[in-house]
Order: structure tokens, then sequence, then C-alpha cells
């Protein structure tokens, strides 16, 4: 057993006895931690305050070698997660963002820049800014941190370019853009809009910020949000909790701007 620091954002609080928690934890030093927290149900216990969801904290915790639960020794607050009065967009935002943490990344497996990214996309909520580019920007970052970034420039089948067209077939299953060729005879596809493409590559980009300057209409937000429902409930096998109170479309009672399309059409 082993001490370790690690800075840390709290994603998921489960109570486990009258005075005790299991928390888990994204560090940015040991990746996804999972620890109980004795006393982290009182409130003078020894975590005061800090473990709260999505605050950021430092924290010290003992390492068990095998599968059982690390153990939380201290936790200092450094900043909670607090968006503007009133929006629950950018709560659930937030909620979306521990979701994917929890969900993409594994136990003991750091990943200081989607840490890093993490805490960019929470700030900026918590600083008012539109939740649903700072969402697709989060969630292509980890795609491509993760390993799962869509092919967004050539086929993601054969290679070969994708033509510029005002509609480009999208395979859930071949994960990324289809050529002509390859699109033929696949099942699982969604039909994007080129101003949504464009939004994806960009978005896509870690060297380049120009995704913020887009004029990010309601048609291309609620396209988007679409697709990445659809693609990370493929890539994931299962529904996400926080999926359905991102859809813009919802709040006004319409479906998805993008459609799945079937072999037929
Ligand atoms: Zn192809």
């Amino acid at each position: 057993m082993s001490s370790e620091k690690a800075s840390a954002l709290v994603l998921r609080l489960v109570d486990f006895s009258e005075t005790s928690s299991v928390v888990t934890l994204f560090t940015r030093e040991f990746g996804k931690v999972q620890a109980l927290a004795k006393g982290g149900r009182r409130p003078k216990g020894p975590f005061e305050s800090a473990l709260d969801l999505l605050a950021l904290c430092r924290i010290l915790f003992l390492r068990k070698s095998s599968d059982a639960l690390d153990l939380l020794t201290e936790a200092k607050l450094e900043r909670r997660f607090r968006p503007p009065a009133g929006s629950l967009a950018a709560l659930y935002a937030g909620y979306y963002v521990a979701e994917l943490l929890a969900k993409l990344t594994e136990n003991n497996d750091p990943h200081p820049e989607l840490f890093d990214e993490a805490d960019r996309a929470l700030l900026a909520l918590r600083a008012g800014a539109d939740p649903g580019p700072i969402l697709f920007r989060f969630e292509l970052m980890a795609l491509r941190l993760l390993g799962h970034l869509p092919s967004l420039d050539d086929c993601a089948e054969c290679g070969a370019a994708v033509p510029t067209a005002p509609r480009v077939p999208f395979g859930l299953t071949a994960g990324g853009l289809l050529c002509p060729n390859c699109r033929v005879g696949k099942k699982q596809i969604v039909s994007l809009s080129s101003d949504v493409v464009l939004a994806m590559r960009l978005l896509a980009d870690p060297n380049s910020n120009a995704w913020q300057s887009l004029p990010w209409q309601r048609a291309v937000q609620g396209e988007l949000r679409g697709l990445l429902n659809r693609f990370l409930t493929h890539l994931h096998g299962q529904l996400w909790e926080m999926h359905r109170y991102l859809s813009l479309e919802d709040a006004r009672g319409r479906k998805p701007a993008s459609k799945v399309l079937t072999q037929q059409d």
C-alpha cells in the first residue's frame, strides 16, 4: 500500500454506510480511482465539504494493490462546480462531463491531457459559456485522447478522400465518414450536413480554437448532438444517462435533426 497525492475531479458519490461513502475520482496523475471515504458523509468529517460532485480537489489516498477500494485519507477543496444561477443546461453539461469520464476511462489508466480538457470545460461552463459547443469540444478531444476519434477526412473504411457534398454519410460501425463506394449496402449510417462535418473537423483539432468562432446555429448543434449521442451509444454499447437532458430539440418537443438512414434510403 502506498500513499499518493493527486489532483482530482469528483465524478460520483455513493453512500456506503451511515458515515462513509465510495467516491469515484478522475485524477490527473492516476486516471480514474475508486476510493472509500471514511467519515465522508459527516458534515464535520475529515473531508469537510470537498467531496462535492465535480469539485476539483487535492487528495491524498492509499492505493491498494489488489482489486480492493483505495482509501481516501485527505481531500482539500480547490474549486467547486457552480454553474451560473438558473442554468440547468450548464449543470446537465457538467454532469455529462462526469459521465463521459466515468464511462470512457478505466481505473488506474492516467490521461493527464483529458483531465486538463475536463477542467477547461468545467471552467467554461462555470463562466457561463454556451454549453453546447463546450461539450462538443470536450467530446471530440476525449474521443481523440482515448483513441476513438471518428475518421473525419478520409473514408473510415478504405482511406480514400471523401468528396465534398451537401450531405456526407457517416458510418456508426465503420467509425467515420464513408466514400460513395463504401457507403453502398452499409447499415447504421447517419447523413451529415457539410456544416456539421466542418464543425467536427475544427472541434477535433487540438491545436486550434477555430471552433469557438463558428456561428453554432441551433440546426447545426441539434444535428451534431444527434450524431454524437448515436456514436457514443454505439461505442459504449448502452444508453447514456445524460443524453436526454442535452438535446436542444427535446425541450421543444421535436426530434433530433439528424436521422439514421436504413439500407433502403
Ligand atoms: Zn471508402
